[in-house]
């Protein structure tokens, strides 16, 4: 339909009328295919009873196909400059709430309560703002909001990240955290061409679910994490010597990191690249055995 928003001549018009100028360093690149739209929608299974959070209407193009589909559409968009626009493109529905405020800031517990508490279920669906995919999400899911998916377009390198498997080089401590909390499926993969201003990377669109228990039993959620993270500060060192170079206010001697490595079942020599969900529980599980 030549009227959707996400058409390159809606589009062009929007900006014209507003005389809007895309701000790069918002991670502004609109989209401009309601095929790609289209996948999004069908990959999210909104319904008639969803209440839908949106980070980043933009002026609207997945907002409007939001709104036809979903009962209400939450959106929080940083840009002021846009509001009015949102304003006018969203007029036809009233089931659409824009705030205007930084994701990254907002109290989406709250505005959750307040604006979709009506809803039967709470799903995301976004084209992020790329340059905070990462904070966005993994803010959103330390909070424990009960959120039942997430379908959300970002670059295809944090994708890749999201949905990456032990020993392979995407895998790391975000795949770790993300796949603690979720399944990881990827949707589709999407072209620079069909975003105004084309962004300068190839995007993928993922769906996370959020699991009714997380992954894997850890006792201290804070532990584990960290855990994780130390062991690819340096990717081409071995589990033992991240271990050695980056727990020094634990007062473990080299035997004590060996020993504990080995009673949780991992190798000292191994990389940490190479470690499942499953063996960081165990060693965050054992590591208070040798932390005396
Ligand atoms: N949904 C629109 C579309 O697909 O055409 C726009 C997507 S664009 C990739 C990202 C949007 O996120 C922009 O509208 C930008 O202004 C907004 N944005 C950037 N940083 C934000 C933040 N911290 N909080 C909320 N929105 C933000």
């Amino acid at each position: 339909n030549y009227k959707d928003i996400a058409t390159p001549l809606r589009t062009k018009m929007l900006l014209d009328k507003y005389g809007f100028s895309f701000k790069k360093s918002l991670g502004q690149n609109f989209l401009v295919d309601t095929n790609v739209i289209n996948n999004i929608i069908s990959a999210s299974g909104i319904t008639e009873k969803s209440g839908i959070i949106e980070i980043g209407p933009g002026m609207g193009s997945l907002t409007e196909q939001l709104a036809k589909r979903a009962k209400k559409v939450l959106a929080f968009e940083i840009d002021q400059r846009l509001i009015p626009i949102l304003e006018d493109t969203m007029s036809p529905y009233d089931n659409v709430t824009v705030i205007n405020e930084d994701i990254l800031k907002a109290d989406v517990k709250a505005a959750i309560e307040t604006h979709l508490s009506d809803c039967e279920e709470i799903l995301v669906v976004a084209n992020l703002p790329y340059y905070i995919t990462t904070p966005i999400l993994m803010g959103l899911l330390e909070q424990h909001l009960p959120i039942k998916s997430y379908v959300v377009m970002m670059q295809k390198e944090v994708g890749d990240r999201l949905s990456a498997v032990p020993s392979t080089k995407s895998y790391g401590s975000l795949s770790i955290a993300v796949q603690y909390y979720t399944t990881v499926e990827k949707v589709m993969v999407v072209p620079k061409g069909v975003f105004m201003p084309p962004p300068n990377v190839d995007s993928l669109v993922v769906k996370l679910t959020t699991l009714p228990h997380p992954a894997v039993q850890v006792e201290d959620e804070a532990l584990f994490f960290k855990l994780t993270r130390s062991a690819f500060v340096q990717r081409r060192k071995t589990i033992l010597n991240n271990y050695m170079s980056v727990i020094k206010e634990s007062k473990l001697y080299k035997e004590d990191i060996i020993k504990w490595l080995e009673e949780s079942g991992v190798e000292p020599n191994r990389r940490g690249e190479s470690l499942s969900l499953n063996e960081f529980a165990e060693l965050s599980n054992n590591f208070k055995h040798f932390n005396t």
